[in-house]
């Protein structure tokens, strides 16, 4: 693959930064890889480890615990489940959605691995045949939720069968510092009492310095190595914006500019999802929401059509996602703001998992900044946890907010060092011009202080504009009322959000009908003073993403054109042929072959059985299953 974002630069990129000693076990590594190396060419069909698989897995190779932190789409996988293949017994996975991990398990079986899960959901029989298995040794990995592991009779039929490794994915969630905190991981301490000189291996996409911290001390990973991959994301290209009035017209504008393609909206409610999703589908967009509300058999069989589908858009609240592996989602949109910078890499990080080009939208408003302010507010937890949580607020709104490139804010946010712009974002593309504002911030803030917080955002505008209606006559005696004539009505709210944004004022809920008081009051005097410079952003013309014009669909077509040697139609003809084939067995399309391994067989249009094996993705139970199927349509387009 030789596109500009084809993960070879990432991997050589990310080298830099890895965490892990360099020399250490240097030849432990090399010596032990061979045969690593062997399954992953025969069983999944991959020449090269990426990123730090190799690290890692050589790690675990020689039986010791570690710890991973790669980013979506890393392969990360790869990482338990070579190892499980190679060292003899069990490999247990733990995963926090056991539900979802299907897929997993259906690729493996896909490509010849014993592969199972146990799962609540499954009958006696069905579980009882998984232990028959499992304890004859024919088991290679075993998928269970924490809760399910950690049942005295689940751990003590599993204490007497050799383990190969015992792997905690999502390991985020573990800490409490970290953006998804599940209080059943704690359980998962004591594992390294229960299993004595197993290797594990914690593995996620997204801990900064702190959560990386408390997953070692949680998972008792003190002196185990850990293994740090960059963060970039080549090929997503990101952008956010303010919301401008009623917000489901905008997101709605964004879908239809993205045609079919596959998506996930991303919205705040429960409610909201409904909605959004009526109005896409009103509007001739394949959409369907989902979220915790639902019944789960309408749930599921959501899920199971949007994985299966080559575009769909799925509008969902949080509770959809983690451990959704559709690797050809091309866009996320966040109808309303994440939660965190952790939240929002792994939310937009859903898009372009196959490594082809794809993009994160953001839509983010000074409201939904105080309403996350208000909610942790209201939470019963620790003073401590509490101020970290709104350092995560201020730190999402600063990067959504800010001017600078957002994928470089966020890489940084997350420790890594010397990193580059990434020349694709919209801040990238057009930096935003700034004005200075300093004066008009002032009489804003004075106009605040003298109505003494008494209204909200509308009426300041038109206490500033001299254009009260009915106004009483102690307000229009006020210094302040009509200073403001040199701003249209849109560059006041502007000047208001930003100020709001930079904590200079603050929202009060007073439920519902939101009061602007003034907010920190050192930073207040500063701006007084003229000490503080408040710029503000003339918002650039071109930065709308629907209309800029057919970018991000040329460049998919582009790169898809490249990718596959300028032979969409051999690419097309593949893809009817797998959906055809993944209707048949019920399964996701990219259970068979990613997109990724499609292109390169237009590409590379093999002529037989040999060099069809030596294409990326195509392990050797692959080539027994479809060789002949593929090469036939090869010869046919
Ligand atoms: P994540 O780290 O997000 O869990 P996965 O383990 O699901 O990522 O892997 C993402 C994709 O990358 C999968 O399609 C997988 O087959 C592919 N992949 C993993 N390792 C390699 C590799 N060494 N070479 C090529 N493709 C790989
Ligand atoms: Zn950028």
């Amino acid at each position: 693959m030789n596109t500009p974002f084809s993960r070879r630069e990432q991997t050589d990129v990310s080298r830099g930064v890895s965490n892990f000693p360099a020399n250490r076990h240097k030849r432990g590594v090399t010596d032990s890889l061979a045969p690593a190396r062997e399954i992953l060419r025969r069983v999944f069909g991959h020449a090269e480890f990426r990123g730090l698989q190799a690290e890692v897995i050589g790690e675990i190779l020689s039986g010791r615990s570690a710890m991973a932190v790669l980013p979506t789409g890393g392969g990360k996988s790869l990482c338990y489940q070579i190892p499980s293949l190679l060292r003899p017994g069990l490999g247990l996975v733990v995963s926090p959605l056991i539900a979802l991990m299907a897929d997993q398990v259906e690729g493996l079986k896909q490509s010849g691995v014993a592969a199972e899960r146990l799962d609540s959901s499954h009958s006696l029989d069905q579980r009882a045949d998984v232990w028959r298995r499992a304890e004859r040794g024919e088991l290679d990995l075993l998928y269970l939720s924490p809760e399910g592991l950690m049942q005295g009779a689940t751990l003590d039929r599993l204490r007497t069968l050799p383990l190969a490794l015992v792997a905690v994915d999502e390991a985020h969630c573990v800490s409490q510092w970290g953006h998804d905190f599940r209080p059943e991981y704690r359980m998962l301490g004591r594992l390294a009492d229960i299993f004595p000189g197993v290797p594990r291996l914690a593995v996620t996409a997204t801990a900064d310095a702190r959560t990386r911290d408390d997953i070692r001390s949680e998972l008792r990973l003190h002196d185990s190595a850990e293994f740090v991959d960059s963060f970039a994301r080549p090929e997503l290209a990101l952008s956010a914006e303010r919301k401008r009035g009623a917000g489901h017209s905008r997101v709605e504008e964004l879908v239809l500019a993205r045609p079919g393609r596959s998506g996930v909206i991303y919205a705040g409610s429960r409610d909201g999802t409904d909605k959004l999703a009526d109005r896409l589908s009103a509007a001739g967009v394949p959409a369907m929401a989902y979220h915790a509300g639902l019944d789960r058999e309408l749930r599921n069989q959501r899920l199971e059509q949007f994985l299966e589908a080559d575009a769909a858009v799925m509008v969902a609240t949080i509770a959809f996602g983690m451990g959704v592996d559709k690797p050809d989602v091309r866009f996320v949109i966040h109808a309303d703001p994440p939660a965190s910078i952790e939240a929002y890499w792994q939310e937009i990080g859903r898009a372009g998992r196959d490594g082809q080009p794809a993009e994160g939208i953001t839509l983010y408003g000074s409201a939904d900044m105080a309403w996350a302010l208000r909610r942790i507010a209201s939470r019963d937890v620790a003073d401590e946890v509490q101020q970290v949580q709104n350092r995560k607020v201020r730190q999402l709104y600063t990067m959504l907010d800010g001017v600078g490139c957002r994928a470089a804010a966020v890489r940084r946010y997350f420790g890594e060092e010397g990193v580059a712009n990434c020349g694709q974002c919209d801040l990238c593309l057009s930096p935003p011009e700034a004005i200075d504002a300093s004066q008009a911030a002032q009489k804003a803030l004075s106009a605040v202080h003298r109505l003494g917080g008494r209204f909200g955002r509308g009426r300041l505008v038109d206490h500033l504009l001299g254009k009260t209606k009915d106004v009483h006559e102690s307000e229009a005696a006020l210094s302040t009322y009509g200073v403001g004539r040199e701003f249209s009505p849109a560059g006041w709210r502007d000047l208001i959000d930003q100020l709001l944004f930079d904590g200079l004022l603050r929202e009060d809920p007073n439920e519902g009908r939101p009061l602007i008081g003034l907010g920190e009051p050192e930073g207040v005097k500063a701006v007084y003073r003229g000490e503080r410079v408040v710029a503000v952003r003339k918002p650039p013309e071109k930065l709308d993403a629907a209309t800029r014009p057919g970018r991000p669909r040329k460049r998919t077509r582009e790169a898809l054109e490249a990718l596959a040697g300028g032979d969409l139609v051999l690419f097309d003809a593949l893809r009817a042929w797998r959906r055809d084939e993944a209707h048949t067995q019920h399964v996701p399309p990219y259970v068979i072959f990613h997109d990724a391994t499609l292109t390169a067989i237009a590409s590379q249009r093999p002529a037989d059985r040999t060099g069809l094996a030596a294409i990326s993705g195509v392990g050797e139970g692959k080539l027994e299953r479809y060789g002949e199927a593929v090469l036939k349509v090869v010869r046919d387009n």
